[in-house]
């Protein structure tokens, strides 16, 4: 039986590793691989209700001798290739850039399961810029705010409903 995948993705500084740690509940994303360099830590289970699933902060693979766009287009892929559902972060707190486009063109011809989570949606004031995000064309989107604590427990709510159809194989007792 397989558990389910979840893979992050968008371009740099939308907040992918943020939302990585909030999800997995620890600060545990920042981890020292070889002494003096510090790596994004990219994969984690994560355990919510009676639900499981592997996450992968895409972001955080070290794709760096790639030309910026490159680097983009095997971060999708790699999402692509390997989740079940893939969630979108782009930056709720800026426009929509053509690198937000670069990665909505790859996500789309896949035809896999995305969520776009709006991040950086600190207050209240912020709420109305979520709008601006159904332009990418997915019809769930929601706003967070990782730094903020805002909005986790909808986006895993989101995530879970999405892969139901495994989870019943899990814990048939559950239902
Ligand atoms: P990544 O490059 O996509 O992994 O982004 P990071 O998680 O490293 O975050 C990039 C920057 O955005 C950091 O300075 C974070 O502190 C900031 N950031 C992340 N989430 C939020 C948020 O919800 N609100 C605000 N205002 N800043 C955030
Ligand atoms: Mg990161």
């Amino acid at each position: 039986m397989k558990i389910p995948t979840v893979a992050l993705v968008g371009r740099p500084n939308v907040g992918k590793s943020t939302i990585f740690n909030k999800l997995v509940g620890k600060k545990i994303s920042i981890i020292e691989d070889t002494p003096g360099v510090t790596r994004d830590r990219i994969y984690a289970d994560v355990n919510y209700n009676s639900y499981k699933f592997h996450l992968i902060d895409t972001g955080g693979i070290d794709v760096s001798k790639e030309l910026f766009n490159d680097e983009i287009k095997i971060q999708a892929e790699i999402a692509i290739d390997e989740a079940d559902i893939i969630v979108f972060i782009v930056d709720g707190n800026e426009e929509l850039n053509q690198n937000d486009f670069v990665i909505r063109d790859y996500l789309k011809k896949s035809g896999k399961d995305v969520i776009v989570a709006v991040n950086k949606i600190d207050n209240k004031r912020r709420e109305d810029n979520i709008y601006n995000f159904y332009e990418l064309g997915f019809s769930k989107v929601i706003g967070i705010s990782g730094e903020h604590n805002i909005g986790i427990g909808e986006l895993l709510d989101l995530i879970c409903s999405n892969f139901k159809e495994y989870e019943i194989n899990y814990h048939p007792f559950f239902r």
